[in-house]
């Protein structure tokens, strides 16, 4: 069996406790407008013209974007990574796109990561069926769950997917006692109005459990609008900045009253 990932990344410090290795795996059922790694959107492998600028001067390659990796592709890699593992209480991170498109092998690579001693974290937008995610618990130690938005027409705008089904995986999740970092995308004009986030406050506090480990707010950034262009896809957030410092401060203030550890970024 084999996975398709677009990207791994080596000493990860973002995805998960300690120094880490994450793999982004191809494919993603949600089309938010804020994406940042719209390579990863395709559940294909593609052929793209990449520019880059020196200069005055500008250089085209052509670029494979997508490689397929067996589960012990995955074990040599970690293997190479496990004394930072070790001394920084790391492990491997599954992200995307979204790691559950590909479920039957991010099951057979979370096994074999536990078969083999590797902290585990699955970075997810929550948009699987809960049978699904039922199969992966047992090998998962960490789970970094997405929630974009709780008004189910303002997240089927934005992301293209009804919050429903993601909302009761939330639920499903909590009540498996794994670890989970709740991570909120702080979006302008979609979900920053203190309304909205006094109303996201409440729901975290009214389903807390004690898997909760982290709040992560996580600021809207233009890093990856270029690649729009390269991969032939609208980008939807032209002319939005990102949140001023001051703004997510206020927001960290206001999700500690969830009683939860908020950090600002990932
Ligand atoms: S869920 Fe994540 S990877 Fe998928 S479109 Fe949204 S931001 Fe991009």
């Amino acid at each position: 069996m084999k996975g398709l990932i677009f990207s791994v990344k080596r000493y990860s410090i973002h995805d998960g406790p300690g120094i880490r290795v994450t793999f982004f795996m191809k494919g993603c059922p949600l089309s938010c407008w804020w994406c940042h790694n719209p390579e990863g959107i395709s559940p294909f492998s593609e052929k793209v013209i990449r520019t880059d600028k020196v200069g005055e001067r500008e250089f085209s390659t052509s670029e494979e974007v997508g490689k397929y990796y067996t589960v012990e592709n995955i074990l040599e890699i970690l293997e190479k990574e496990r004394v930072f593992f070790n001394q920084s209480k790391g492990g491997a991170t599954f992200s995307g796109g979204e790691p559950m498109l590909q479920y039957e092998f991010l099951l057979e690579a979370l096994k074999a990561c536990k078969a083999n001693g590797y902290h585990t974290a699955v970075d997810t937008s929550g948009y699987s069926s809960a049978e699904n995610y039922k199969s992966i618990i047992p090998f998962t130690d960490l789970f970094l769950f997405d929630i974009k938005h709780l008004d189910e027409a303002r997240h089927i705008e934005s992301t293209g997917v009804s919050n429903i089904g993601i909302l009761d995986n939330y639920r499903l999740l909590l009540e498996s006692g794994k670890d989970i970092m709740v991570r909120v995308p702080v979006i302008p004009g979609i979900n920053d109005d203190p309304y909205y986030m006094e109303k996201l406050k409440k729901f975290l506090i009214s389903t807390k459990t004690k898997s909760i480990k982290k709040i992560n707010l996580l600021p809207f950034h233009k890093i990856g609008s270029s690649k729009y262009k390269r991969f032939n896809l609208p980008y939807r957030m032209e002319g939005i900045e990102p949140p001023a410092k001051e703004k997510m401060q206020e927001l960290k203030e206001l999700f500690c009253e969830t009683g939860v550890k908020v950090k600002v970024g990932g």
